[in-house]
């Protein structure tokens, strides 16, 4: 016998679920505003289109559309934020009751999942990636692990720090898993340089899975802060409620709309290639070197390298006026750093100063 699904809001906050949205000044261009106690002047050197004497349209309907059409999900399925961390802590203030509900996350992995559950006073309870098996995703310790009281799994995809994919089996098998039970999140922020296809195909099959992409990374926009949440329209309707009415910035609004037109996006997709080509030489450049222990191998733009001595490491990259991350304090990167792929002449300063005295 096949049950109809259950809608994902069913394990929301029941409190969530009563609070009514705010109930934001109504959106009509065609109107002089004199609803919402803005000043009608905009201030001096304003460079925005449409001036930011204006609060922006709540959830902006062209952008909407442009990165529903982007993500190619119905314009039901998307809600814009304000970077994917803001995406994190709404799901996490909608789904998780504090002091009763939890997240689990997969470690070492990205440090907000965790923050915003604490924030919210939500248990994080923690499936290591297996480190011997390259870290690979322990589907069956997840399941043993997801108790009634966990409502969001996460599954970061490429991992950062460790820049594996997750398969779109075990992701399958996951949500397959845990429908009616717990939200599986997958967070796609670096799988436009992983060449292979968003999860978001398997949103009309399976309502429990929620796809978080940003533009932050292969997109060049972190300072615009503008995440995505791909979601059953139960959830995003949900979060529409929740989310702050004005949580877009206007100038954000207008550099992404810009950022997504046609010869714009052609410029991102050859920079996503020669991030790629670069990783690979950088990784063999970094393989030779007797500096290295090993490099992980990566869909992200990043590298996860394991270095007979860190610390040099980092000092030299830092000598060479290279920053990069430090990510020592996990258990099993006790001797590796991140290392962000960079321009090809960023990657050369940085392979001749940790391979340093090699030929
Ligand atoms: N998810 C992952 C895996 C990340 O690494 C990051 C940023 N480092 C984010 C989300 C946050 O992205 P955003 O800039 O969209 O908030």
């Amino acid at each position: 016998m096949n049950a109809k699904p259950l809608s994902p809001i069913g394990i929301a906050r029941p409190d969530i679920l009563r609070v009514d949205a705010y109930d934001h000044a109504a959106w009509d261009p065609t109107l002089e505003r004199l609803h919402a106690n803005e000043l009608p002047w905009r201030s001096s050197e304003d460079v925005s289109e449409a001036g930011l004497n204006r609060y922006p349209e709540p959830q902006p309907r062209d952008l909407v559309e442009q990165l529903a059409r982007l993500y190619e999900q119905p314009a039901s399925n998307v809600l814009v934020t304000r970077g994917s961390d803001e995406a994190i802590d709404l799901l996490t203030r909608a789904f998780c009751r504090a002091g009763v509900d939890q997240v689990l996350i997969c470690p070492p992995t990205f440090g907000m999942y965790a923050v915003a559950a604490r924030i919210q006073g939500a248990g994080v309870l923690r499936v290591p990636l297996d480190a011997a098996r390259g870290f690979h995703y322990d589907l069956p310790a997840v399941l043993a692990k997801c108790a009634p009281t966990v409502k969001l799994v996460y599954v970061c995809s490429p991992n950062n720090p460790t820049g594996n994919l997750i398969p779109e089996e075990t992701i399958v098998r996951l949500t397959e898993a845990l429908t009616g039970r717990a939200l599986v999140v997958v967070d796609e922020a670096y799988i436009e340089f992983a060449g292979v296809p968003s999860s978001a195909r398997l949103l009309p099959r399976h309502p429990w899975l929620v796809v978080l992409r940003t533009l932050s990374k292969a997109y060049g926009l972190a300072g615009a802060r503008c995440g995505t949440v791909l979601a059953h329209a139960d959830v995003i309707a949900l979060l529409r409620r929740i989310v702050e009415p004005y949580n877009l910035a206007q100038l954000s609004v207008e550099a992404v709309l810009r950022a997504l037109r046609p010869k714009n996006r052609a410029i991102t997709d050859e920079r996503v290639a020669l991030i790629q080509r670069e990783r690979a030489v950088l990784t063999a450049a970094l393989c030779r070197s007797s500096a290295v222990i090993r490099v992980w191998p990566s869909a992200a733009n990043f590298l996860l390298v394991e270095f007979t001595s860190p610390q040099v490491a980092f000092d030299r990259a830092c000598a060479a006026g290279l920053l990069v991350r430090d990510v020592r304090r996990h258990p099993d990167l006790a001797r590796a750093l991140r290392i962000t792929v960079g321009t090809p002449e960023q990657n050369r300063r940085l392979i001749s100063a940790l391979c340093m005295g090699e030929t």
